[in-house]
């Protein structure tokens, strides 16, 4: 049989209330995507028994497939899987594999086992178990029997899985989605298409032909902040596996967007410039004024970041620039520290001062004082430099404090991206 549609319902009234928030929900869709199966309504519900049952029987007599988190535990509030049995008619037994593991769960950790987690091992009758690897919850799988007149023989899956989202998530790929992607008679694929340095709505009018005319594959754009990604979807049938329709679409789009195009795939921005460093073995460092170590700090996050990163300097008083990076009084008093000139001293003065092959610096008016007429906020001056000489960008970038920052860090990567390709 296969799924039409699916909901996905997540329990707890703390989510409900705002102080946790539901990302389980976000991963449960975004998996359902990847699935082909359309989801057309998500629910939160709280601990309550009889909103819980109408909504289960609500959205059971509109979807074929509900995925349930939350209120597996072993408390009173945890009562998802009572109800779901109750509503599909199936009474709760005791399951002694689930118990054991529960136990040895316990036992591995020198924890005695608290009596109320027995609970977690009642599962429903005839259920098919979906084993917990990262605690203690098992999760669920069964049948409801839920006839129309047009099809009497019509049965929705239940699927139930717990709250704490390491555990859903890892139960949900290790056991459910090889089930689901046996039920479904197509696949889908999707491969990723990242730009930086052109705005959401300019990107999408520039492809707006591809995305009026789109039905297989579908086109998507995102933006998040300073980029943008196209997600370009193809539904493959079973037996057309060979078929490529989004290698064309890429084409046109590498045609269009041409060195806006930083990665097709799933690298960030600074990952490309990371590889990029470690492929021409160059070591880099950074002298960082209104940024104040945040592009050191990402770039840090890349695990092995040491092969190329060798340190930086936050210079963010003009004295320190001048003592550390050298930059001239000249320069500070009559052009300012927001400034071309600035920028170029700070990052040769960095290159000398590190001795690395490149350094890159950073400075600007993230707002929201400090803004002259002829410096607003935004305005940032970046600077690249390495045995070939020195380049400076002037970017004009929106927003409050935070994103000006952000978004500067960004480009601060970009630079390098931008020097060696
Ligand atoms: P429960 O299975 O209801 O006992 O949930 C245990 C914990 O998982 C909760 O206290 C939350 O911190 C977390 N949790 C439950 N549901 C969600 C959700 N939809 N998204 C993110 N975290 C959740
Ligand atoms: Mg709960």
């Amino acid at each position: 049989m296969s799924i039409r549609s699916a909901e996905i319902i997540c329990v707890g009234t703390e989510l409900l209330m705002g102080s946790t928030l539901n990302t389980n929900c976000r991963f449960l869709a975004q998996e359902l995507v990847d699935l082909g199966i359309p989801s057309y309504h998500q629910v939160v519900v709280g601990d309550n028994h009889d909103r819980l049952a109408e909504q289960i029987r609500e959205s059971a007599a509109r979807a074929d497939l509900l995925i349930l988190t939350g209120g597996l535990g072993p408390t009173t509030d945890d009562i998802t899987m009572s109800v779901a049995a109750e509503v599909a008619g199936r009474e709760l037994v005791f399951d002694q594999d689930s118990f054991d593991a529960i136990t040895e769960y316990f036992r591995r950790l020198f924890r005695n086992m608290p009596k109320n987690n027995r609970k977690q091992a009642m599962l429903p009758e005839g259920a098919t178990i979906l084993k917990n690897n990262n605690g203690t919850a098992p999760g669920a799988m069964f049948e409801y029997a839920c006839p129309t007149e047009e099809d009497p023989d019509r049965v929705v899956y239940f699927v139930l899985l717990p709250g704490p989202p390491s555990e859903m998530s890892l139960m949900f790929k290790e056991e459910v989605r090889p089930i689901l992607e046996k039920m479904s008679d197509a696949k889908l694929e999707s491969k990723y298409v990242h730009l930086f340095g052109i705005g959401e709505s300019d990107a999408a009018e520039r492809i707006s032909d591809l995305i009026d005319a789109q039905t297989n594959p579908t086109i998507a754009p995102y933006a998040s902040e300073g980029e943008c990604m196209f997600r370009i979807t193809q539904r493959i049938e079973k037996g057309e596996e060979e078929k490529d329709l989004i290698t064309p679409i890429i084409d046109i789009m590498k045609e269009r967007f041409g060195q806006c195009i930083y990665e097709i795939g799933d690298r960030p921005l600074k990952k490309v410039a990371f590889d990029m460093l470690l492929e021409k073995k160059k070591t880099v460092c950074f002298a960082e004024s209104c940024t104040a170590g945040m592009v050191s700090s990402s770039f840090v996050d890349i695990p092995g970041a040491s092969q190329v990163f060798m340190g930086s300097v936050v210079t963010y008083g003009n004295q320190v620039k001048t003592n550390l990076l050298g930059v001239s009084d000249d320069v500070l008093e009559n052009l300012g520290a927001v400034s071309r000139e600035c920028a170029q001293e700070m990052a040769e003065g960095a290159r000398k001062l590190l001795g690395t092959d490149i350094a890159v610096s950073i400075t600007g008016i993230a707002g929201p004082t400090g803004e002259s007429a002829a410096k607003p906020v935004g305005l940032v001056y970046l600077a690249i430099t390495d045995e070939n000489g020195t380049e400076v960008k002037e970017v004009h970038l929106s927003g409050n404090r935070s994103r000006v920052r952000h978004v500067a860090v960004l480009h601060a990567f970009n630079l390098i991206r931008m020097r060696l390709s």
